[in-house]
């Protein structure tokens, strides 16, 4: 991607609104903007951060043998009254009635939804194990909103339902996440620790959170699991026949990851004075090219055609080819923290040196044209492994 037609509004000074350093940088970076307090948009550089975050996500949960669908955000506040949450949740599920009179509700969590789908369609312990997961927006009037996609009132979850016909079977699948979760986090880079937690309002009896320490202090949950047993399949009539042909409601388990929260996480963890540090996986490009003044041929070609060779690598570079003073173009670079930096300066033509620069602890390497792409796929290679 080319820089000059890019949205990337990066700014300067830090942003009096945002109170952690995670909300301050991804402002400044040009990662999202707010709407409203709890209400945020995300902005190019965010999305991409995001889709890896999902790809991740993805590909861990699909190698654990759990299947994606999508539910629908809107539910109804009937199927909460059955479940027996519909008081319990409070004023925090956002509520209305559309013109046809149905009481409806946006939906904080799909507990109740995905246990409704389970009672129509699960018939026999042969249809048993089975895992559901989808990545979506929730929705929840927090009381405070804070630390911007922290505690937002839109946010993107990944959301894991497991179905069982035994305990046996549940603490199987319970393992099986709570591994999938750890390579999850593990892949982004992020310090993290597995506690056993209080199942709160969710109910059951087993349940561990996944926290994130941030050096401000402030500890972000980044997941949590729960052992649900019966509690959902019994209020809503979920069951199936056994092998013995007798009825019994299925065994749960419930898995969320706080997919737009891991963005503020990993900020939180992986930056410095100047800016973000992304971690491999999770970065929006993997080279940021960067001719140091535009409106000398020479160098702006020399940039073109390294972006070029990389493009048919396949390596996701961005290109700073904007009229831009040097000293704006190294300090937007290190804001928005892409892992590793081509700069293309004078030297490159006086000694056919290239300079490669790793945003991570500002290592300088130097290679000649030839072996450019050979020297980005090492330097790849070792950023790679986390
Ligand atoms: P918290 O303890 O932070 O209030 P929770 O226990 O209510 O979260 P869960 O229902 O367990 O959250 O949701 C699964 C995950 O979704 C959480 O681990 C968290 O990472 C994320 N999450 C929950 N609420 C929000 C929110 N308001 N904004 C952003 N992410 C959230
Ligand atoms: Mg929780």
């Amino acid at each position: 991607m080319l820089w000059s037609n890019s949205f990337i509004p990066t700014l300067r000074e830090v942003p009096a609104e945002a109170e952690s350093v995670s909300h301050q940088l991804m402002l400044r970076a040009g990662l999202i903007r707010m709407l409203s307090a709890g209400i945020y948009s995300y902005l190019p550089l965010g999305l991409r951060v995001l889709d890896n975050i999902e790809n991740i996500i993805q590909q861990e949960m699909n190698s654990a043998g759990a299947q994606e669908l999508l539910l629908p955000a809107l539910q109804t506040q009937e199927l909460w009254q059955r479940s027996g949450r519909d008081k319990e949740i409070g004023e925090v599920m956002i509520r209305f009635t559309d013109r046809r009179g149905r009481k409806l509700c946006l939906g904080p969590t799909h507990e109740e939804v995905i246990t409704e789908l389970a009672r129509t369609h699960i018939r026999s312990y042969k249809q048993l194990p089975l895992i559901l997961y989808q990545i979506q927006t929730k929705f929840r009037d927090e009381i405070r909103p804070r630390f911007g996609v922290v505690r937002a009132c839109e946010f993107i979850m990944k959301d894991a339902y497991s179905f069982d016909k035994d305990d046996k079977g549940l603490d199987k699948n319970y393992n099986l996440m709570l591994g999938a979760y750890q390579r999850i986090f593990k892949r982004m880079g992020l310090k993290f620790l597995t506690i056993e937690a209080d199942p709160g309002v969710m109910g059951g009896k087993v349940s561990h959170e996944f926290m994130v320490p941030a050096k401000s202090g402030e500890d972000l949950e980044v997941g949590h699991i729960f052992k649900l047993g019966t509690k959902y399949t019994e209020a809503l009539g979920a069951r199936f026949l056994d092998d013995k042909g007798k009825l019994q409601p299925i065994i749960m388990g419930c898995y969320g990851i706080g997919v737009s929260r891991l963005i503020a996480a990993i900020i939180e963890q992986s930056h410095d004075e100047e800016g973000i540090i992304w971690p491999w996986e999770v970065a929006p490009f993997k080279v940021l090219i960067i001719p140091v003044d535009v409106t000398d041929k020479k160098m702006a070609n020399e940039a073109a055609k390294i972006y070029a060779r990389l493009s048919k690598e396949n390596i996701e570079s961005l290109l700073d080819d904007r009229d831009e003073r040097a000293g704006v173009k190294f300090k937007d670079a290190e804001l928005i923290g892409i892992p590793l930096e081509i700069i293309i300066g004078k030297e490159a033509f006086k000694n056919g040196k290239i300079e490669l620069k790793r945003r991570r602890d500002k290592k300088v390497f130097f290679t000649d044209r030839k072996n450019l792409v050979k020297k980005i796929k090492q330097v790849m290679k070792d950023e790679a492994k986390p």
